[in-house]
């Protein structure tokens, strides 16, 4: 681990546990006279060299995995409810190939899993198999849930897989936001599976899997964020609370554009272009969680190699149109308001 590493590792674990001090951040990172500031913006470009792999990676640190576009849950802030693909689950021998390449060409111990997209991945009757084959392979693997189909037995499986971390996502303090946010959901059977599995973990004195919390702001949950990081930073690694976006126009939200909620701000290029992937269910690959219905399909991993679509030329205008700010030449790109900051 680079010195650099270290200290941002620090500052991130200082950081954890304050939730005014986090808000504060933010704010600042995305004040128009900051982001408008010369010094400030030639500070950011100069970050984004330095954070921009040359010569590329032979494959994405971080590679999401569709083990299954199906859902039991029909949340406002998702694009499930008008997404024209049908649901399916990954083919096991399309998983493994998929699997056994990355490990082959894994950067160290850097490379990670996730074993989600559009979808519950505790709906895939496969999951553990494919947690373990991950494991199997010497890499990380970690996913989402909305935890509602948790129960004592899977969590003690999922404990035992070997999974490195598990997100939880929550979104609201109050069981009538909850409720309204992820429809189709019933709050207490979410609290009390998140809860039993805490307590399991804790029995079995493990630390692993390590547990986050997370949360997407909007106008519904917007007056219970302190409450809901107060209420869960001591029982998990993390508490995690993010901007909502609208997936590229697609669908309407509350409180994106809104100067507290998801302020708009200035257009760099997509962080997602240089670190992530994602492989949906059936072997295409997209660059980006946004296009859920596959409109900029790189390719698809039955017949190309993930290190031919990660180098290939697709991405790399990509890249390029990002680079010079052309996000409008790109269907998807050109209406996105999803920001992940190159901090
Ligand atoms: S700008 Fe948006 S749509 Fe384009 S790659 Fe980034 S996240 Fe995806």
């Amino acid at each position: 681990m680079d010195l650099k590493h270290v200290w941002y590792e620090k500052i991130k674990k200082c950081l954890r546990n304050r939730y005014y001090l986090r808000k504060l951040i933010k704010k600042i990172q995305v004040t128009p006279w900051l982001m408008n500031n010369r010094l400030y913006c030639n500070i950011y470009n100069n970050r984004i060299k330095y954070m921009i792999k040359e010569p590329l990676t032979q494959i994405p640190e971080f590679i999401n995995i569709e083990a299954t576009n199906a859902c039991n849950a029909g949340c406002v802030m998702c694009t499930h409810s008008i997404m024209k693909r049908k649901a399916g689950f990954m083919d096991s021998r399309l998983f493994k190939k998929i699997i056994d390449e990355i490990s082959y060409l894994k950067n160290s111990n850097k490379t990670s899993i996730g074993l989600n997209n559009i979808g519950e991945p505790l709906m895939d009757p496969y999951i553990i198999e494919r947690v373990k084959y991950i494991k199997g392979r010497g890499l990380k693997v970690t996913f989402y849930t909305n935890a509602s189909l948790l129960n004592k037995e899977s969590s003690l499986v999922l404990i035992n897989s070997g999974i490195d971390k598990i997100g939880f996502s929550l979104d609201a303090f109050m069981k009538r936001t909850y409720e309204r946010i992820r429809r189709g959901l019933n709050f207490e059977i979410t609290l009390n599976n998140i809860l039993q599995f805490l307590t399991l973990r804790k029995k079995l004195s493990k630390n692993r899997p390590e547990v986050i919390i997370t949360l997407i702001k909007m106008k519904e949950n917007y007056n219970e964020l302190r409450r809901h990081f107060i209420r869960w930073k001591s029982l998990v690694e993390d508490v995690v609370i993010s901007d909502v976006h609208d997936w590229a126009g697609r669908i309407k939200v509350n409180g994106v554009n809104s100067p507290d909620i998801a302020p708009q701000i200035k257009r760099w290029p997509c962080r997602d272009l240089w670190e992530n992937l994602i492989i949906l269910y059936n072997g295409d690959v997209v660059p980006c969680c946004v296009d859920y219905d596959g409109e900029m399909i790189l390719g698809n991993l039955s017949k190309d190699s993930l290190k031919k679509i990660w180098q290939g030329e697709k991405l790399q205008i990509m890249r390029q149109l990002h680079l010079n700010r052309e996000f409008n030449k790109l269907p998807v790109c050109k209406n996105c308001l999803k920001h992940r900051s190159w901090w």
